[in-house]
């Protein structure tokens, strides 16, 4: 069992810079995931730590040791690819055990970690067979065994299950949460979904061009959004954004989004106070934007009124589709409420969630 330490890391690639001044410590036995869109720089991130991309610039220590100039197969570590990379000509036992050969591992020693490992992932009766006549959550399930079984101080995974099906990738994600637990290792996985980095993370770095734009627990990154970035990765369908000013009349104080004008609770206006005067990005979740008639009790509303432009019945809730003359949103509405495309409605942001940033930083005003 292992920490990781990222210590002012860079990742040059000639002219790309793919990873920039990373500093990260992921604590022993945690579950980090690195999330973000595609050439953020996660999997170079990874493949840093696993020895398989030279570091530019910075340390990266697995414990105490940096491992700058450790060869990959003396860092302790197992990689789960997206490919498996499986080999085609052996059985499933073989793959398992490839690893543990070469290391010289005496034959007893590898039977018994193969066999743990199979009885941990439930594939004990699959283990002679090769991998083509394996199913892609199989296979999958192989590469994990071939990984546990080297009962490395850290794991690595590098979107492991993009190849699978929707259904049998959120059972997957369940059983690798489940792994962790059983292991108590370290895991550092990679993802561009947000939904599996919230479900399976115990931390989550989100990236974006190479930064770390924030690093916190799932709940955190969700109620707490350090930028406007992370605010709209984080959450399904992603916070509504306003362009507004922050004005002051008659000792109130308002969000004027030109179209419409919401008033900032007087618990949130102290902190807000310096911003009056001032462009903002103002920021509402979908889930924040109700119908009157089903909000929940304890919210502080502002209405707001829109018109309907496209409706998706999801059955638990009716995703609703705004827009205003200068704007759109989004609301996640209660079931029972009765919106038709075209008509007009008023809606109730809950104003003790919204969000407000700078408009030139796209830092949270807190
Ligand atoms: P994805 O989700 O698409 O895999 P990622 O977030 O994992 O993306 P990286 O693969 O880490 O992103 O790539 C980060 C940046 O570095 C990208 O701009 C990519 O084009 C660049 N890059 C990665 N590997 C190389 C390479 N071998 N040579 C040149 N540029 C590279």
């Amino acid at each position: 069992m292992a920490s990781v330490t990222y210590n002012h890391v860079t990742k040059r690639f000639g002219e790309v810079v793919a990873v920039s001044d990373l500093t990260l410590e992921v604590a022993d036995k945690e579950f980090l995931v690195f999330v973000g869109p595609s050439g953020c720089g996660k999997s170079t991130s990874l493949r840093m730590l696993a020895g398989l991309e030279e570091i530019s610039d910075g340390e990266i220590l697995i414990g105490d040791r940096v491992v700058n100039d450790v060869p990959p197969k003396d860092r302790d570590i197992a990689m789960v690819f997206q490919s498996y990379a499986l080999y085609p000509h052996m059985t499933c036992y073989d793959n398992m055990a490839f690893g543990l050969r070469l290391r010289k591992v005496p034959k007893e020693e590898i039977d018994k970690r193969v066999k743990d490992a199979a009885g941990i992932l439930g594939i004990e009766n699959l283990l002679d067979r090769k991998p083509k006549q394996l199913s892609g959550g199989q296979r999958q399930r192989v590469a994990v065994g071939r990984a546990i079984v080297r009962d490395p101080n850290v794991f690595l995974m590098d979107e492991p299950l993009s190849n699978l099906d929707a259904k049998l990738r959120v059972q997957a994600r369940s059983e690798i949460s489940k792994l962790h637990q059983k292991l108590g290792t370290t895991f550092i996985y990679v993802t561009h979904d947000q939904v599996e980095a919230m479900t399976m993370g115990t931390r989550i770095a989100v990236m974006k061009d190479g930064f770390l734009k924030q690093v916190d627990s799932p709940q955190t990154l969700y109620d707490l959004p350090g930028n406007i970035f992370v605010a709209g990765f984080i959450g399904s369908p992603s916070m509504n954004f306003f362009d507004a000013a922050l004005i002051e009349d008659n000792g109130r104080m308002y969000a004027d989004c030109k179209d419409f004008r919401v008033e900032i609770p007087e618990n949130r206006r102290p902190v807000f106070k310096p911003y009056v005067g001032k462009e903002v990005v103002m920021g509402v979740r979908p889930e924040h934007v109700h119908d009157p008639e089903y909000q929940p009790p304890g919210i502080q509303p502002a209405l707001v009124e829109a018109k309907v432009d496209v409706l998706e019945l999801m059955g638990h809730e009716i995703t609703t589709y705004f827009t205003t003359e200068r704007t759109s949103f989004v609301g996640r509405f209660d079931p029972r409420t009765k919106v038709m495309v075209g008509m007009t409605k008023t809606t109730a942001f809950d104003m003790s969630r919204v969000h407000l940033f700078d408009k030139q930083t796209e830092l949270a005003i807190r």
